[in-house]
């Protein structure tokens, strides 16, 4: 069999290994110089940086698997930590290293800033959510669940709303309740500890994945099409052609905005959300005490440490920072950061179409086209996840699956 992977982020990725690996020939065209997509490493006044800050969790198994799978190993790129929720309005959850769920108990139960009334309830809530399976009766907001559930008060301020946020990239009050208890029940309701875990990368996002997979997958017989956009799919009856190259199958990995421009029975509809990161280069002892601290000022959300005296201010979605030139952003949070010495560079990455917006009951195709031979991958499609590394992963290696005739089910 002869596939075309069209579009080389981490869904493409995931697919051409996976096809590669059982010994499919197997051309990946990516439009970019690299690999990557929208979680890639690129070169600016001389730092090699991330297009946008990611995290990354325990719960991501299948992207440790294929990391495993072509010898980049998680254990050295990844620094892995129990997960804390750290704030400058005095709220602290560190989880201990405690078999699940005894690890969230004892955290939820020992957080600073929040009283015990509140603690219990929550812990009670919980435990009616994981009886029910994460499932919701119907999908609705993060917000009106949590104030269904009686979510009103600090727990809700300092955890929910900015794992939201950080998860799913929209706010609370737009954000699917039912996508969020699904990444609730892998993460923080897992029964594994390891996956209540952080990842926090030790290099860049193209030696996670990225630049391992390419050379793995040239090592394997692939063909790597880097800087060839696709510009025509065709399906044929004796194949599908890529620009003109007859293949036997394709599977499409590309954003949908670029999906449809492909071939029209791949449209699909979505609102899109930004993600800005601000790099900002302070002295190189400047640390966090922990390595990604939740701000609560009017434009920060999170900072994370890249060590060295870089922090990685990072705003998702919509918000107050739009009103703001680059500089009076840049002003803004390092005067929330309130560190002793000023920044001496600093970078704004804005991602105007990072994620797409993940509202209640959004619909969502999957892999499946009206052509057998064409298959869809990509974030997008995975609809148990809001946009997320892991969801593209697992995306492209079940489409790949259903190429070769396998069922597909994920780690966890
Ligand atoms: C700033 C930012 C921060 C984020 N933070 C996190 C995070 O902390 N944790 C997390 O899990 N997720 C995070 N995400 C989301 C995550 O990056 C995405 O969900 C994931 O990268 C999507 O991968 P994908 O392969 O589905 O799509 P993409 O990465 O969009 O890949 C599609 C690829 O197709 C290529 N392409 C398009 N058209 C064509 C064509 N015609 N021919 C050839 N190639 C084509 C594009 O160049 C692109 O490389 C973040 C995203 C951004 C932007």
């Amino acid at each position: 069999m002869k596939v075309a992977v069209i579009g080389g982020g981490w869904a493409g990725i995931g697919a051409a290994i996976e096809l590669a690996g059982a010994g499919v020939e197997t051309t990946l065209f990516e439009a970019g110089r690299s690999l990557g997509g929208r979680a890639r490493s690129i070169t600016v006044d001389g730092h090699r940086l991330d297009n946008g800050q990611h995290i990354l969790l325990g719960a991501y198994r299948e992207i440790l698997e294929v990391m495993r799978r072509i010898g980049a190993d998680p254990e050295q790129l990844l620094e892995r930590r129990p997960l804390q929720v750290v704030d400058d309005a005095g709220f602290r959850m560190a989880l201990p290293k405690w078999p699940a769920p005894l690890n969230f108990a004892w955290g939820l139960l020992t957080a600073h800033g929040v009283g015990w009334r509140e603690k219990f309830a929550t812990a009670r809530w919980m435990q009616g959510v994981k009886a029910h399976g994460f499932r919701l009766a119907i999908d609705t907001t993060v917000a009106e669940w949590l104030d269904g559930a009686g979510q009103t008060g600090e727990l809700r301020r300092h955890l929910w709303e900015p794992l939201c946020l950080a998860a799913i990239n929209i706010p609370a009050e737009r954000a699917s309740a039912q996508v969020f208890a699904n990444v609730l029940r892998d993460s923080l309701g897992s029964a594994q500890r390891e996956d209540t875990d952080l990842l926090m990368p030790r290099v860049t996002l193209g030696q996670l994945l990225p630049e391992p997979a390419t050379r793995w997958l040239a090592a394997n017989g692939s063909t790597l099409r880097l800087g060839h956009r696709v510009a025509n799919l065709a399906p044929l009856p004796h194949g599908i052609a890529v620009d003109g190259e007859i293949h036997d199958a394709a599977i499409v990995a590309t954003a949908p905005q670029h999906a449809s421009q492909l071939w029209p029975a791949l449209a699909a509809e979505f609102d899109y959300e930004p993600i800005v990161t601000v790099y900002l280069q302070f002295a190189a002892k400047t640390r966090l005490a922990f390595p990604l601290h939740k701000q609560s000022g009017k434009y920060g959300q999170w900072v994370v440490d890249r060590g060295r005296g870089l922090l990685a201010c990072v705003l998702s979605g919509h918000g107050a920072w739009e009103a703001l030139g680059e500089a009076e952003l840049v002003a803004a949070l390092v005067a929330e950061l309130a560190l002793p010495t000023p920044p001496t560079w600093h970078k704004v990455i804005c991602e105007r179409r990072a994620t797409f917006a993940c509202h209640p009951n959004l619909a969502r195709p999957d892999h499946r086209t009206p052509d057998p031979r064409i298959l869809r991958a990509g974030d997008y499609t995975w609809a148990e996840y809001p946009a997320t590394l892991e969801g593209a992963v697992r995306s492209g290696r079940r489409a790949a699956h259903a190429l070769l005739g396998n069922d597909y089910n994920p780690t966890s």
